[in-house]
């Protein structure tokens, strides 16, 4: 029991040190710190600390899954690049469920919005590389 609350710690606080990271990133840090950790003692803990509502998840198409721990509704960014999640500022507009429920039979309890981008890291990436092609075809 002691053993289990120590472990299922060690996932909380690596996923509050990460920004959305996903599964394997969790135990990529747990792992340099702890490397009698197996990947299924992660996973287990991270699915029961999901159920237990300790923690949210972020399903992004065709991208592995994220844990977020902010739990209000919000919404976030992704970068088409390197697949980084974020926050976005953008408020959560609680009305669009009560706008989109009149379709018919439908009881409509969230909905989330994904808003794809380039982030910072990746932008300056490729300001760097058009940069150097600019000064090969000069030089
Ligand atoms: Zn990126
Ligand atoms: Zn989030």
């Amino acid at each position: 029991m002691i053993r289990k609350t120590i472990q299922q710690r060690l996932v909380l606080e690596a996923a509050q040190r990460l920004c959305h990271p996903s599964a394997e990133e969790i135990y990529q840090v747990i792992v340099r710190k702890h490397p009698n950790i197996s990947r299924g003692t992660v996973y287990r803990n991270l699915h029961n600390l999901t159920a237990s509502g300790v923690l949210g998840r972020v399903l992004i198409p065709s991208g592995a899954e994220r844990f977020d721990t902010t739990m209000p509704p919000h919404y976030h960014a992704v970068c088409k690049r390197c697949g980084a999640v974020q926050d976005a500022a953008f408020p959560y507009q609680e009305q669009m469920q009560n706008v989109a429920s009149t379709c018919d039979g439908f009881v409509l309890e969230k909905h989330d919005i994904i808003f794809w981008g380039i982030c910072k890291e990746c932008a300056a990436q490729s300001a760097a590389q058009k940069n150097h092609m600019e000064e090969e075809s000069a030089g």
